[in-house]
């Protein structure tokens, strides 16, 4: 995967560091732009996976929207010169300031989650003079078959409305003058890998589009949120997931009244796969069952591990040796949790040598911190 030229420039890099393959990154663009502009669908990467500067502009430049859920990732958005009209904001909690943001910069979309919030949005849009366009976040109780901390479409999970809350908001949107209804949003999770989780969404939404019909509602845009997942275990393999099929499950699913627009918020399947986390081995120490390899990234720099139980696939960049040992692959955090892998193969391995962890584009640099006063963690193109 990686040249001896680039391994020789990673060990000039103080480690650890975000190692971003923006040649990639490109051609999962350029993938997901021949799939879905196959039916005309329009895409806004999901900022929060990844909201470093350079793969924005590179996103940006590929003609793709923005999806955001906070003030400041507007902001970033906006900085980064996704046009306004094609930024959409997202959120359980948006605070009035982030909603004065994006009301300032006239964004396309608020997905809205529960009637206070359309209360809100509608009095800060009177107090600006504007009126605000808004789609409902609607809770299609679909199970995306994925860890519980990243499925959101369920009824028992914070995020959106509920169906028996349906008649009330009708009642709610009637009485605001400064909002729009534009748009029915949803997005049942994250890391998806069984694409018939898609298709039961794609059923809820015609049924749910069924009743907002029979109360006289057609909105222009339906946004069924992201989720496509990747291929952790064999990232050389599948650098780049099948947008082909993700997308005409959609086509073949969901029923679209003929002024309607569909809209997809894709975070994960865009940068998962170009961004490698490089570290070093500091010390390899013998343990009960398997020897540990510590190296110098930890839960700071990848938190996915810790946070989600989630696995990446690690190798050894630099080690010659023949022979295969297994390793527990911990980093140097005080936290039993921070651990990347247990009893894993890998050539032997000592001091010195740089590990790759795959697959960590997505949900990395983003979650990094400075537990235990570290610095934190840069990259490198
Ligand atoms: C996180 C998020 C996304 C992106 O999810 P991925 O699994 O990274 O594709 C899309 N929409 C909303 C509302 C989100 O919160």
């Amino acid at each position: 995967m990686f040249s001896t030229e680039l391994i020789t420039k990673f060990n000039d890099t103080p480690t650890p560091f975000y190692y971003y393959n923006l040649e990639l990154l490109e051609n999962t663009l350029e993938a997901i732009k021949e799939a879905s502009s196959a039916y005309n669908y329009h895409v806004h990467y999901a900022l929060k996976a990844n909201s470093n500067h350079k793969i924005l502009a590179l996103i940006e430049s590929h003609g793709f929207g923005a999806d955001c859920v906070g003030g400041n990732e507007v902001k970033r958005a906006v900085e980064c010169n996704f046009s306004a009209d094609k930024i959409v904001f997202a959120g359980v909690g948006k605070t009035d300031d982030e909603i004065n943001i994006a009301l300032e910069n006239d964004i396309f979309c608020f997905n809205c989650e529960s009637i206070p919030e359309l209360e809100v949005i509608n009095e800060l849009a009177e107090k600006k003079g504007k009126v605000a366009q808004i789609a409902l976040r609607i809770n299609p109780n679909v199970n995306a078959n994925t860890h519980h901390y990243i499925t959101t479409g369920l009824e028992e999970n914070k995020f959106g409305i509920n169906r028996w809350e349906f008649e009330d908001i009708l009642k709610t949107l009637e009485q605001l003058d400064h909002i729009k209804l534009i748009g029915l949003h949803f997005h049942i999770g994250s890391q998806i890998t069984d694409l018939s989780a898609f298709k039961g969404l794609c059923l809820r939404v015609n049924e749910i589009q069924e009743w907002f019909y029979e109360h006289k509602i057609i909105v222009d845009h339906i946004n069924v949120g992201g989720g496509l997942g990747i291929d952790y275990e064999n990232p050389k393999e599948n650098p780049i997931p099948d947008f082909k099929k993700f997308f005409k499950i959609f086509n073949d699913f969901i029923a679209l009244r003929p002024q309607q627009q569909l809209h997809f918020e894709l975070g994960r399947s865009v940068v998962g796969q170009c961004g490698t986390l490089i570290s070093k081995v500091l010390y390899v120490k013998n343990g009960v069952n398997t020897d540990f390899a510590i190296v110098d990234a930890g839960m700071t720099e990848l938190l996915r591990p810790a946070l989600y139980q989630a696995t990446h696939s690690i190798e050894n960049l630099t080690s010659n040796s023949q022979e295969l040992k297994r390793y527990d692959v911990v980093g140097p955090i005080c936290e039993s949790s921070d651990c990347f892998a247990k009893s894993l193969l890998l050539p032997e391995t000592k001091r010195g040598d740089l590990v790759a962890i795959h697959s960590a584009g997505a949900y990395g640099e983003v979650m990094a911190s400075q537990y235990n006063l570290r610095d934190l963690v840069k990259a490198i193109y």
